[in-house]
């Protein structure tokens, strides 16, 4: 008979753990597999524990208590004038792991000639326009939805439209659900893509039901409102239907944006360029960006030196929904950081000065209440994994290190000694090695002649395509600086009556056990007037001649301690009797 479980809206993977009465680790670990990041007390909605469950093919039933529609879009229109002219939409690709994300983003450029032109197509590009029907449309890729919900939350009116990538053979999984969620939230439009129409087994009927399951209603059915098509990013079938369907939705919004203003944006990607300093993606949302213009982000300011597409040819101005690179930073500016565009170099420094004032304000105060003993102490406490990060892209940099930091408790914590974009080199090896750092590499390379300077040091070194695997081993290695856990259950207490031998390492007495039992082996804790005095082993019991395994409340018996130092137990102490279990813990 399978049992049921009734939720409402959420639970929390802790208390999910329990109603499934299994290890709230082995939970987790099933979320990871399904590249669901959770920690204990995070909270899971209503479909990803329907999909978790089916995955784990428990014979457990799921009700809902009762229904509630909580994802309220949060989305804002942006203010702009009457003389605002229409953009280009700007549209996300988001999905599950391996349902063809990258495929058909590569499919889309491929479509494009003027794209395919320029040779850039094998690049990984964070964003980048391509021209459909005469008309642009810029996409955005989504290395991780984490990135993507922290550049959301800079309040930025970022996307127009999410194209929501499903692998038709595979159906609904749980990224799936997130990036539906996503949409929901942002009050996002979404067309789904049916991928992999080319495949046996792609069946978009199971799709449709699937999606109407999680309130995703195909506009092939009465009253639906969602667009699927079905496509292959392998043949290329179905992407210029796919590109009509974007602009289209996109239409029915008339998005416009102000050109007559200072121009203003959001930093998606961030990197140091060898010779050419920090170089910044940048999505320009209103106004026009020119080379020579003053932007300043976050704590940092530019005066735009050179300004480029996304496949890197040079630009004089880019307009609103235009993926731009910019270089001329002083420093790196952060992913998901506004920039505004100032006067001058003077007012450029000096609201960069009062943001970064704000932001370290803001980030001291975040420790509320936290005194610098406290802070040492906690530090003093905290143990430590070094580990540097490189990545392909700062998009996914960024994931990989907020996921890690979500790992972080009040024992132990990832510290990332150094961090950076492109393949593993010289420095990061010598880096480990000073620093006794484990290196991950996400989705990038170790050149084979770093590979000897690492295989000499013996330092370690651990790539990764696939983050949650990645996340995986770090939170093992975390656990394993975890002290273990010591656990002391309670048996028994007896009251001292009598001392019948003292010697060094020896203590023989007799009393009264007052509560629960006594037994042995186990460990005693000997007590003068609520005082803690001693710990000590119980090496024997007795009750009168006999030697007894356990002795219980009400009777008398005598008892062996073996200490360490000599032990002046006298009459009238109390001795408590509890065991002591050191288990090794995992995060
Ligand atoms: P992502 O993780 O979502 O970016 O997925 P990828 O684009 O890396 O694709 C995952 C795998 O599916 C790769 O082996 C692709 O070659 C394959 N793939 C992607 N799209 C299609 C498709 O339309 N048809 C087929 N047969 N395979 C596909």
């Amino acid at each position: 008979m399978a049992r049921t479980i009734e939720l409402q809206d959420h639970i929390t993977v802790g208390n999910l753990a329990e109603e499934l009465a299994m290890p709230v680790t082995q939970l987790i670990t099933e979320l990871m597999k399904n590249g669901v990041m959770a920690t204990v007390n995070e909270s899971l909605d209503y479909d990803t524990v329907e999909i978790i469950l089916e995955e784990m093919d428990l014979d457990v039933e799921l009700k809902r208590k009762s229904a509630s529609e909580s994802d309220a879009p949060t989305r804002k229109k942006k203010q702009y004038s009457k003389d605002a002219t229409t953009r280009p939409p700007v549209i996300a690709v988001m999905g599950h792991v391996d349902h063809g994300k990258t495929s058909l983003l590569d499919a889309i450029r491929k479509a494009d000639v003027a794209a395919s032109e320029s040779g850039g197509i094998t690049q990984h590009i964070s964003a980048y326009q391509i021209t459909h029907d005469n008309r642009v449309i810029t996409f955005l890729d989504t290395p991780g939805h984490e990135a993507f919900a922290a550049l959301r939350e800079h309040g930025a009116l970022l996307t127009d439209l999410v194209v929501l990538v499903v692998a038709a053979d595979d159906g609904i999984k749980p990224q799936t659900l997130e990036a539906i969620r996503f949409a929901k939230k942002a009050g996002v439009k979404l067309i789904v893509a049916a991928n992999k129409m080319d495949k046996d087994g792609a069946d978009v009927n199971r799709l449709y039901s699937q999606l109407s399951e999680h309130g995703i209603m195909w506009d092939g059915w009465k009253d639906g409102d969602t667009p699927v098509q079905e496509v292959s990013a392998k043949t290329g079938d179905g992407i210029k239907e796919l590109l009509d369907m974007v602009l289209l939705t996109a239409d029915v919004d008339d998005l416009k944006s102000d050109v007559n203003i200072p121009a203003e944006g959001l930093i998606i990607e961030a990197h140091i360029e060898k010779g050419r300093g920090p170089m910044a993606i940048a999505l320009v949302e209103g106004g026009e960006l020119k080379t020579g213009d003053f932007i300043v982000s976050g704590s940092t300011y530019a005066r735009v030196r050179n300004l480029e597409d996304t496949l890197g040819k040079p630009l004089v101005k880019a307009g609103p929904s235009t993926p731009v690179i910019i270089s001329g930073f002083k420093e790196l500016p952060a992913f998901g950081d506004e920039f505004v565009t100032v006067k001058n170099e003077k007012e450029a420094r000096k609201v960069a000065e009062i943001t970064g004032n704000q932001k370290s304000k803001a980030s001291s105060r975040a420790g509320s209440g936290a005194d610098l003993l406290s802070i040492m102490n906690r530090s003093r406490d905290l143990h430590q994994l070094n580990i540097i990060v490189k990545a392909d892209v700062q998009g996914s940099l960024t994931s990989v290190i907020d996921s890690l930091k979500s790992l972080d408790t009040k024992e132990v914590a990832v510290r990332v000694v150094s961090s950076g974009i492109g393949a593993i080199n010289e420095n990061d090896a010598h880096l480990a090695l000073t620093s006794g750092a484990i290196v991950y590499g996400f989705n990038v390379e170790l050149p084979t002649s770093i590979r000897q300077t690492v295989n000499r040091d013996k330092t370690s070194v651990r790539l990764y395509k696939v983050i949650y695997e990645l996340i995986d081993d770090v939170k093992s290695e975390l656990s394993e600086l975890l002290p273990p856990e010591v656990i002391e259950t309670p048996a028994g207490k007896l009251k001292v009556l009598a001392v019948f031998k003292t010697t060094k390492t020896e203590v023989i007495c007799g009393g009264e056990v007052t509560k629960g039992k006594l037994i042995t082996p186990a460990l005693a804790k000997i007590y003068r007037d609520k005082e803690l005095i001693a710990e000590a082993e119980v090496t024997n019991l007795k009750r009168g001649p006999q030697e007894a395994k356990e002795v219980i409340e009400g009777e008398q018996c005598g008892i062996s301690l073996a200490t360490t130092s000599k032990l002046d137990i006298k009459d009238g102490d109390r001795i408590e009797v509890f065991t002591r279990e050191v288990v090794e813990r995992t995060l």
